[in-house]
């Protein structure tokens, strides 16, 4: 009976966990998007192509489709040079698109004689981070939900590679059936709301934070944005997305009255807070897994501005 009653519960522990992504794996990805190869992945250089190429690798393991063409790789033109965004997809049981993104380029290296590489472990190697965790979680898995997962480039110089990708024809056929974008920027810290938590941007422009956490699990939170006065709405890559109409948010842990890694040498590895990144990636996975387009349809009022 005991013997029995051990199997049962491994077997269950095996079951309810199977579909987890490991701290280990979080810190793999992160630490090899903001290491000092990488070089601060300013657009432009070979190390930020070397970014792309390493996210794309993510995108394979993972088994996702190309969203447009034979590469995750979708270029674009950056001062006579050929640059990349990163895009897939996963196919889920309908046609409706969840997107989840974040921006892989960060502003290079600094004549700083400490430390002259801008890792940008949270800006936003965090984000990526956080979009790759949530691939990793639906590898075996097909959600309600079909998935677009997109790395930005360029958004360090004016949000470049979010406006190429939102206004690339080829990609339409998802665009015309998003129902909204998670766009991840700076996850890496405790949020002011602490753990398990994060903020939204706009939060008073759409219902997407109360239909989301309806259905969280595990205490999972998204908050109302506290630097609203700051229209980081409009300050980051889901706003190439909000001209389209498509509900687009930003979600964020970074809390600014503390930031003061935000655009300095010292946004490194060893600021993030790994055991919250990767709860909030699983519980963000286990939610999702949860939605579909009959409980989760969020709509703009009237106050945002297209
Ligand atoms: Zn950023």
């Amino acid at each position: 009976m005991k013997k029995l009653t051990y199997l049962t519960l491994t077997l269950f522990s095996v079951f309810s966990f199977a579909q987890e992504v490991s701290q280990d794996r979080i810190k793999t990805v992160l630490s090899t998007l903001a290491s000092d190869e990488m070089k601060g992945r300013e657009i432009g250089t070979p190390e930020n192509d070397n970014a792309a190429n390493y996210i794309a690798g993510l995108f394979k393991e993972n088994n996702l489709g190309y969203c447009t063409g034979n590469s995750y790789l979708v270029p674009f033109n950056y001062q006579g040079k050929t640059v990349y965004n990163v895009c897939g997809i996963k196919k889920g049981k309908t046609d409706k698109y969840l997107g989840f993104s974040g921006h892989f380029d960060h502003i290079g290296t600094s004549n700083n004689p400490k430390d002259h590489i801008y890792n940008g472990a949270d800006d936003d190697a965090s984000g990526i981070t956080t979009l790759a965790g949530i691939a990793d979680y639906f590898k075996n898995k097909q959600p309600e939900f079909s998935m677009v997962f997109m790395a930005f480039n360029g958004e360090e110089k004016g949000m470049l590679g979010s406006r190429a990708i939102s206004t690339d024809k080829n990609l339409d056929h998802i665009y015309n059936n998003m129902t909204a974008l998670f766009n991840f920027e700076m996850v890496a810290t405790e949020s002011a709301f602490g753990k398990n938590a994060l903020f939204m941007t706009g939060d008073e422009f759409s219902d997407l934070d109360e239909l989301f956490n309806k259905n969280a699990v595990n205490g999972l939170k998204v908050n109302p944005d506290p630097y609203a006065a700051q229209q980081l709405f409009y300050r980051s890559d889901n706003v190439s997305f909000v001209k389209k109409k498509i509900i687009a948010h930003s979600f964020s842990t970074v809390d600014m009255t503390k930031a003061t890694h935000y655009h300095h040498e010292n946004d490194d590895v060893n600021i993030v807070d790994f055991a919250n990144l990767t709860q909030i990636i699983n519980n963000f996975g286990k939610t999702l897994d949860k939605l579909s387009p009959k409980n989760f349809a969020p709509k703009y009022n009237d106050t945002v501005k297209f």
